[in-house]
């Protein structure tokens, strides 16, 4: 599940049109994946900014956001981002998920970037588009080097990922916590693993995602879950719903949102509909009949909102939080000094 607000903002990179038309630079090196990352591709880039802003009239809970990665590896199908690789004239299916787009001098950018005389400290939202933790980020390193710049820099900041390699950065995460405001966010839908490996399939299985808010959480970490987005005829069982919601409080989370049923905006619909053709042909008929647009039918989404809302009180007694990933609050800086801003040796090119 990736954001994007009720008047249709994405959250893209708002003023990076394409990456390769000379504003984000272009392509300085193609990598072929061996062994566990044969068969995919990754295109070097080296951006000429790295932290994107949203327009002010965007109602997305946060303003800025990174994304060092394009395409992803986690492969969902009803996955928003999936057009965004067209602006960038690659393919939105198989494509996406196994040409990824790398910007390799994203923490050195970060570094620059977050300059006391240049950045006012405001939160920075990771995991707005792409995955920040996708498969490939064993071998770059960039959200974990990002992180360390964050932290050194007391700037707040939050993640949001379908990946159990956040728990890789356990210990950096929990020290970033100490200095100033962290939430991290496991986005979990559904703990169907027929649904998760029809859709997701190439995430980490979700019950390993609920083990990871349980490390998260018991590290100290602000960890929550999304549960989102929830799919029609898939997912949007109430006992289903109510088992993420069991599993989560069970894990400890320190919030549960969500409750979003999947949006399908052009592009990412007929790559959906491709999809379940495949794994579901029988629903192919009600999906195109609940999505003549991009949104499913307001009852529907009511009534998952309702489901998912009914769950938590339940299971906690608490008001459903609307909108996960919101963005921290700042935290002043305190007079304790600040470690060294890493150097940009995290990237490692093994690939
Ligand atoms: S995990 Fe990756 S493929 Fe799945 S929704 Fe998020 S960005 Fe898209």
């Amino acid at each position: 599940m990736r954001w994007r607000d009720i008047d249709g903002d994405d959250a893209q990179d708002h003023g990076q049109p394409a990456l390769f038309d000379g504003v984000d630079g272009a392509v300085v090196e193609r990598r072929r994946g061996e062994g566990q990352f044969r068969g995919m591709e990754f295109l070097h880039v080296r951006t000429r900014t790295i932290i994107n802003s949203l327009p002010a009239r965007s109602r997305l809970p946060f303003r800025h956001t990174i994304n060092a990665y394009r395409g992803c590896s986690h492969a969902c199908s009803y996955c928003f981002a999936r057009p965004s690789h067209e602006w960038l004239e690659l393919d939105i299916d198989e494509g996406f998920e196994r040409q990824v787009v790398v910007k390799v001098n994203a923490v050195e950018r970060l570094a620059v970037e977050l300059a006391p005389r240049r950045w006012a400290g405001e939160p920075i939202a990771m995991g707005t588009n792409t995955d920040p933790y996708q498969r490939c980020e064993v071998i770059y390193g960039l959200t974990r080097g990002l992180i360390e710049v964050l932290a050194a820099a007391r700037n707040p900041f939050s993640v949001l990922t379908k990946s159990t390699l956040v728990v890789r950065d356990l210990e950096l995460l929990a020290d970033a916590a100490r200095r100033t405001d962290v939430s991290v966010n496991l986005s979990i839908g559904t703990l169907d693993p027929d649904v998760w490996l029809a859709t997701e399939p190439g995430t980490p299985h979700p019950k390993r995602r609920v083990e990871a808010i349980a490390r998260l959480r018991q590290a100290g970490i602000p960890c929550g879950v999304l549960v989102a987005p929830v799919l029609p005829g898939l997912s949007d069982g109430a006992d289903q719903l109510d088992a993420v919601v069991a599993a989560c409080v069970e894990a400890g989370a320190s919030s549960i949102s969500g409750g979003q049923l999947v949006y399908l905006k052009p592009g990412t619909r007929e790559v959906f509909l491709g999809h379940l053709a495949r794994t579901h042909p029988h629903l192919v008929q009600r999906y195109q009949a609940w999505y003549p647009g991009t949104y499913a039918p307001a009852d529907q989404r009511q009534r998952v909102r309702r489901l998912l809302d009914d769950s938590i009180r339940r299971r906690r007694g608490t008001q459903v939080e609307v909108r996960a990933n919101r963005a921290p609050r700042r935290r002043p800086p305190t007079a304790a000094p600040r470690p060294p801003v890493p150097s940009s040796t995290q990237l490692r090119l093994g690939v």
